[in-house]
């Protein structure tokens, strides 16, 4: 079903061979630096580096929900916020699965997930990563 939608910005983020979403940054092999979002060239030796995965799971460092018209057909309120990945130790901002914001606390793992959201800039649904508690509840 969710075949049909394209991402949100192609090469984002990708599955590796465990079937896990990660996002896709870049490394410098100099420095044995990630980044993400991904850069062409090192920003501290100016090297070239590769795209390579930086994780998709990690905690939540700090997170807030926005209650005001949000952008994109995001649903409202919608929360976006920094979580700490585990892979890499970078820390990514991005946003949370809507259905989980009453969930949210700070240092709660999550993993990412690709789920149907909002347009994208052509006004088109498209799909976009999300992170999600990493353990289901059963609060509800
Ligand atoms: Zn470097």
């Amino acid at each position: 079903m969710t075949q049909s939608l394209a991402s949100v910005v192609p090469g984002l983020y990708a599955h590796n061979e465990q079937g896990e979403l990660e996002l896709t940054g870049s490394f410098c092999a100099a420095c044995q630096r990630y980044a993400y979002p991904r850069v062409e060239h090192c920003p501290e030796c100016l090297q070239p580096t590769e795209r390579k995965p930086v994780g998709g799971k990690g905690s939540i460092y700090s997170y807030t929900v926005i209650r005001t018209r949000p952008p994109f057909q995001l649903p409202e309120p919608y929360a976006v916020g920094y979580v700490d990945l585990a892979a890499s130790g970078l820390r990514v901002f991005g946003l949370f699965h809507p259905e989980v914001i009453e969930q949210l606390r700070i240092g709660m793992p999550v993993a990412l997930e690709e789920i149907p959201l909002g347009i994208n800039n052509d006004g088109q649904p498209c799909l976009r990563p999300v992170f999600t508690p990493a353990v289901k509840s059963d609060e509800h």
